[in-house]
């Protein structure tokens, strides 16, 4: 097994900050990063700073901090906001700064944790700081990448040695950024970003009422769309000074939310679920007046009823997305127990809350006007990925006519 070289950590770094965060001259840069990858995050931070950042801020966290919080900590202590918060985040409206978030969790950082609790902390906690969140919306670049923790590497490959699944994740992980010993990743991220922005434009073009979906697993499902709601993919522009940045790295899917209450018909799984560091297994859910209306798992069925009974919006969709079956995440093979991989790996739905972002002007909207054009509101959002090897996808128009978008798994 060969261990992954500082070399091409230096190439996964600069990539993270001149491609994904695209960091300009004199921008701040808040960067969130486990204690753990503190040799990484040295690496970030001098690439920050040769790309002309202005100053480089550090957020250190620790998955076993967050566990002893939600373990021992109540939750009206938690759902605080304390005013030295507040204070950071009248500075962060101020300052702009890009966010770089380096995940490496344990996927089962927070087992055992109360999911109610989790959920109704991080609503509390989302209610006060919404203001600030709202005021920078659209206004800073930001992005989310990857660095494989041991516990994250052995969830993934229990059987392997530590080194071992160590060199198996980051393998899987440099090779879905397009990370490679011999090539430019900024050259390959070009090409994979224009695909993506050209297939979102003929989507946009197409301007499709519907969807409909179709494979021999038993999935067969309508879903309407939000008439003049677009599909977005890929990259975002931070609309203060221009710079193209890429939110999420990998990426592969091009997404929309549709009309929240407006779906028929059956969904079935073609990969597990991880929710609350738990299994859902070969499940499907059925639909009717776009509620969820059933489902039955092989394995973690009670626990995909609770999912689905949240609250009021998590049995309604929130995002459709078309990822097509070659997708590097899915050639990997393997569960990743981490969203920013697993929803990469073919197409998938979510229940729960969607995008406003999507509505024409959607980022100056509130979420209960976005409510009234169809956009579902929920504390949850779950992607369960239904993009079957045979998938078929057809675009209904305004006019009933229909348009293949899919074809056995991939672009049609
Ligand atoms: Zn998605």
């Amino acid at each position: 097994m060969k261990k992954v070289t500082d070399k091409l950590l230096q190439k996964y770094a600069g990539l993270i900050v001149r491609t994904g965060a695209n960091v300009q001259k004199g921008q701040v840069v808040q960067l969130s990063v486990s204690v753990e990858q503190h040799h990484f995050a040295a690496m970030i931070i001098e690439e920050c700073y040769k790309a002309g950042a202005k100053k480089v801020n550090v957020e250190w966290y620790y998955d076993l901090h967050s566990r002893m919080n939600y373990l021992y900590a109540d939750q009206e202590t938690l759902s605080c906001v304390l005013p030295w918060e507040e204070a950071k985040m009248k500075q962060v409206v101020k300052d702009l700064p890009v966010r770089i978030f380096i995940a490496s969790d344990d996927p089962d950082a927070m087992r055992g944790v109360d999911p109610r609790k989790l959920s109704e902390v991080s609503r509390a906690r989302s209610m006060i700081l919404k203001p600030y969140r709202n005021a920078v919306e659209g206004k800073h670049q930001w992005v989310i990448a990857a660095y494989p923790s041991l516990k994250w590497a052995k969830k993934c490959f229990p059987e392997a040695e530590d080194e071992e699944a160590m060199a198996l994740l980051w393998d899987a992980i440099l090779r879905t950024v397009r990370v490679e010993e011999e090539n430019d990743p900024v050259e390959e991220w070009k090409k994979h970003t224009d695909f993506i922005e050209k297939k979102a434009a003929w989507l946009n073009a197409q301007g499709f009422a519907s969807l409909q979906y179709r494979s021999a697993n038993g999935t067969n499902f309508s879903v309407e769309l939000i008439p003049g709601a677009r599909w977005e993919g890929a990259g975002a522009v931070n609309t203060m000074n221009g710079a193209f940045y890429i939110p999420n790295m990998p990426t592969e899917e091009i997404f929309t939310s549709p009309i929240a209450g407006k779906c028929e018909g059956t969904l079935v799984a073609v990969k597990p679920l991880s929710w609350q560091s738990q299994l859902i297994e070969d499940f499907s859910i059925t639909f009717e007046n776009g509620k969820a209306v059933s489902c039955s798992a092989k394995k973690g069925q009670e626990l995909l009823e609770q999912m689905i009974h949240m609250d009021e919006g998590a049995c309604m969709l929130g995002e459709v997305a078309l990822v097509p079956k070659e997708s590097p995440v899915n050639q990997c093979g393997f569960l990743f127990y981490e969203t920013l991989f697993d929803e990469n790996a073919c197409c998938h739905c979510a229940l729960g809350m969607g995008f406003k972002e999507v509505l024409p002007g959607g980022d100056d909207l509130t979420m209960e006007a976005a409510q009234k054009q169809g956009i579902n509101d929920s504390i949850i959002h779950v992607d369960f990925m239904v993009g079957a090897d045979d998938l078929s996808i057809d675009g209904i128009r305004p006019d009933g006519t229909s348009v293949p978008v899919f074809r056995n798994g991939t672009w049609a």
